[in-house]
């Protein structure tokens, strides 16, 4: 198994995490894959050798599949927690943790059983470390569709470069971290969800109303 990556200090941020899943695993819904993934994320085994807090949880959303007719509805959620993980080690855990949860990459945003994004980080100090730097961000922020589902990232980013436009992802957050200002846009979470067109949140709904009629 491959080594995790040393942890370089152990300052404590807080992260704000992008929770996903569209498939099923056996028995249990996209729903409960993110519960359970939950309940294992905060469990000693994976998170040995660092602090792991969970701060709050938002609740599930159905949101359909993105880009339209990727799939099944998606279940998504927000978690924000604290950690003394450095981004790079706890990117590392999540992938490890998506891997428990048969995550495949066979297709550029194909569907998937569960998918962990740390979309924000927040130091102690209230400042959000731009990774690897402000240039590269705003490169993977104005990339084209077309080039976005040709390009994977090979190493983390941070902000999340399509967290400002995704309604998946702000509405959760929002309802668990509305103020967090965004480092590259300097806009609240809440403003960069209320400038989303209506188009991106329309279809959005709790998980357990059940499916769009
Ligand atoms: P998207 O990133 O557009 O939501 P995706 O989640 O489907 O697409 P993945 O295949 O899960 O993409 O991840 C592709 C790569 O993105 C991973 O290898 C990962 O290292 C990298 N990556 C870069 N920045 C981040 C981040 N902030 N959070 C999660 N993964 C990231
Ligand atoms: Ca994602
Ligand atoms: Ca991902």
């Amino acid at each position: 198994m491959a080594e995790f990556a040393r942890e370089s200090d152990n300052k404590v941020n807080d992260y704000y995490l992008s929770v996903g899943s569209n498939l099923p695993i056996a028995e249990r819904s996209p729903a409960a894959v993110l519960e359970a993934a939950l309940e294992e994320f905060s469990a000693t085994g994976l998170l040995a050798q660092g602090s792991v807090e969970i701060v709050s949880v938002s609740e599930i959303y159905r949101t359909p599949a993105w880009p339209a007719g990727h799939g099944p509805d998606y279940a998504n959620q927000a978690w924000h927690i604290r950690s003394d993980h450095s981004p790079q080690v706890l990117l590392d855990r999540l992938h490890a943790l998506e891997a428990r949860f048969e995550r495949s990459r066979e297709r550029r945003w194909g569907a998937r059983t569960l998918d962990l994004d740390i979309v924000l980080a927040v130091d102690s100090q209230g400042r959000s470390p731009v990774l690897p730097d402000r240039e590269t961000v705003l490169r993977w922020m104005k990339l084209p569709r077309t080039e976005q589902m040709r390009c994977t990232p090979d190493r983390l980013i941070l902000p999340h470069p399509r967290l400002h436009e995704r309604g998946f992802v702000l509405v959760p957050l929002v309802e668990i971290a509305p103020d967090p200002v965004h480092p590259i846009l300097g806009r609240r979470m809440v403003e960069l969800l209320h400038a989303l067109p209506p188009g991106e949140t329309k279809a959005i709904r709790p998980w357990y109303a059940g499916p769009a009629s």
